[in-house]
């Protein structure tokens, strides 16, 4: 039976059927190498683990091909490799890129610290301005990095401008869809290129790995695969497994987090003790209506400031009993963190206050915990 409902495919997509010796659940092939089957083929298409076509590669690779709605897929052995080398697959030397200004700090290090050395170079856009993109262009601009939703104020730049942009000057769109998942959006739809994510995030949801993927054609997907075989940011097979484990319940975490996410976000919203609260799904974020129209649900992560500042911040966070005081996002844990000490600590304090992120704010990676609970928690912590 064929469906195209995410909640199915989370669970049967790509699966062997029968499967191997009749193992409901995708053995582990433990195996670096394989025995040929006498074929000579190309190098790329030996079965060697380095090369990511174990069975347990492929199997995932279908998953991830059809919950994002792409003609293909391949994991990596972070979400950075994904982007590294999604990034040098698809330039050369003396290319330039335009991308969001505010990204992903790891991102942003390659595009800043690592370009130069590739002979590559990039000019950041404004999601602001977009009447001022064209005049970044050079005739080498060749793709266009962008990220669903900007992290930690959760600003949604206008996607389908991007596209339209990308279309009318022959650039590849590349979105990084680790915060919405593929559950709250699925950018290929909308006319994206490439979908990139870090799936040490909500793709295996359990805190327990590190890895990436990249989605797209088969024929995009099928050049970075070459390029990933090279620079060996390979994903082993045991921990392709995890994320095939952690991928199952995917939707039902998604969207309880959604939910419980959406319901925090209000609680704080009328706070006494809380000045100002970032979520798409409250009305009076800026782009709570490009988020309402382009996706399924406004995600797990929000960020606020309290009243009383960096040292009201790091009171909540001594006295918060069940969110861990840690970095990342997406697990079943719900963490909290201020990003001006973990996620944005490399960027200097006055760009960073002009990003308007105060050294005050904490963002929240909400958990599968009950929502009662976490709301409770955090009454607790901020009435002390
Ligand atoms: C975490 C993260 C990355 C990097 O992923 P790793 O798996 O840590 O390499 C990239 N983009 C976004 C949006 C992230 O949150």
């Amino acid at each position: 039976m064929k469906s195209t409902r995410l909640e199915t495919l989370a669970v049967h997509g790509g699966e062997m059927r029968p499967p191997p010796e009749r193992s409901v659940a995708m053995p582990i092939y433990q195996s670096s190498t394989f025995v040929t089957a006498g074929e000579e083929g190309d190098y790329h298409d030996i079965r060697y683990m380095r090369l990511s076509n174990t069975p347990n590669h492929d199997v995932l690779h279908r998953k991830l091909a059809l919950l994002e709605g792409t003609e293909a897929a391949l994991v990596t052995g972070s979400g950075m490799a994904a982007i590294s080398t999604t990034l040098l697959a698809l330039l050369t030397s003396g290319d330039h890129v335009l991308a969001q200004d505010c990204l992903y700090g790891g991102t942003h290090d390659f595009l800043t610290k690592d370009f130069p050395g590739f002979g590559l170079s990039v000019s950041f856009l404004s999601p602001e301005q977009p009447d001022a993109w064209a005049q970044l262009l050079t005739p080498r601009t060749k793709l266009i990095y962008v990220e669903s939703v900007s992290n930690p104020l959760l600003r949604v730049i206008d996607l389908e401008r991007v596209v339209a942009f990308a279309r009318a000057h022959g650039l590849i769109s590349v979105i990084d869809n680790t915060f919405p998942s593929p559950v709250n959006f699925n950018p290929a739809a909308m006319g994206f290129d490439v979908v990139l994510h870090s799936a040490t995030k909500y793709l295996n949801g359990h805190t327990d790995l590190v890895a990436g993927a990249v989605m797209g054609p088969a024929k995009l997907v099928h050049r970075i695969k070459h390029k990933l075989d090279h620079l060996g940011g390979t994903l082993d097979a045991h921990t392709c497994s995890l994320l095939h484990r952690g991928l199952k319940t995917l939707v039902l975490r998604v969207r309880y987090q959604n939910d419980s996410c959406l319901a925090l976000a209000r609680h704080l919203a009328g706070h006494a003790a809380v000045a100002h609260v970032n979520h798409t799904g409250l009305p009076e974020h800026p782009d709570h209506a490009r988020a309402s129209r382009w996706f399924r649900g406004h995600g797990g992560v929000l960020s606020f400031e309290l009243k009383g500042g960096v040292d009201a911040a790091r009171r909540l966070l001594d006295r918060l009993q069940l969110p861990f005081n840690a970095p990342s996002l997406g697990g079943v844990e719900t963490l909290i963190t201020r990003p001006c000490t973990t996620s944005h600590s490399g960027i200097a304090p006055d760009t960073r206050r002009a990003l308007g992120i105060s050294d005050g704010l904490v963002r929240v990676s909400v958990g599968i915990e009950a929502t009662e609970d976490l709301v409770a928690d955090f009454d607790q912590a901020l009435s002390a």
